[in-house]
């Protein structure tokens, strides 16, 4: 069983002015792309021809962990973004007001986090296998299913994400994500 590259739910320009189409070709038809062509070589004749992306995730070692994790982060970070966003539901936003005090504190947390994370990788909000939620980062491939949370909402901190249009000003690309963020997929994730 390969992996897949799975179709957008939006077209390559329905996410300008804040991401363009060029990075999307990039990003998703290139970078996103190569992670599954990857995977899908670095997994014939092996045990992980008959797994889910998942438990790929969950059990793979170096270069087949990094492939298949990044796979998996793409997958999520693109379902992450909508060209028409709608307000946080009361579900989520009650959950962020009692873990962080309130939306935008939450928004300026995982902000930081996405700035301060050095390098290539992934800022997060997670839940907790006891429920609560928690910002984190992860370095290159990382993923937080590993440590047994559960990812809410990624944003991609890698250089690529970014470089096309905001070069390298990654604070920049940062108020633009915030623009374009799916907090109705976040909710469904919150369960
Ligand atoms: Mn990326």
């Amino acid at each position: 069983m390969a992996f897949t590259l799975p179709e957008l739910p939006y077209a390559r320009d329905a996410l300008e002015p804040h991401m363009s189409r060029e990075t999307l070709e990039f990003h998703y038809g290139k970078h996103h792309k190569t992670y599954v062509d990857t995977a899908n070589k670095l997994i014939a004749g092996t045990e992980f021809e008959n797994t889910t992306l998942d438990e790929a995730v969950k059990k793979a070692s170096g270069k087949l962990f990094n492939n298949v994790a990044q796979i998996w982060n793409h997958n999520f970070f693109w379902e992450g973004l909508t060209p028409s966003q709608t307000a946080p539901g009361k579900k989520l936003a009650d959950a962020l007001v009692k873990q962080f005090g309130g939306i935008d504190d939450f928004k300026k947390l995982m902000t930081e986090t996405a700035i301060g994370t050095f390098g290539s990788g992934w800022a997060w909000l997670v839940k907790k296998p006891d429920g609560t939620l928690a910002v984190s980062s992860t370095s290159n491939a990382g993923n937080p299913l590993t440590g047994g949370d559960k990812p809410l909402l990624t944003v991609d901190v890698w250089e690529h994400a970014y470089y096309i249009d905001y070069r390298n000003a990654r604070a920049t690309y940062l108020e633009h994500y915030w623009a374009l963020v799916n907090w109705a997929f976040v909710e469904k994730n919150l369960g």
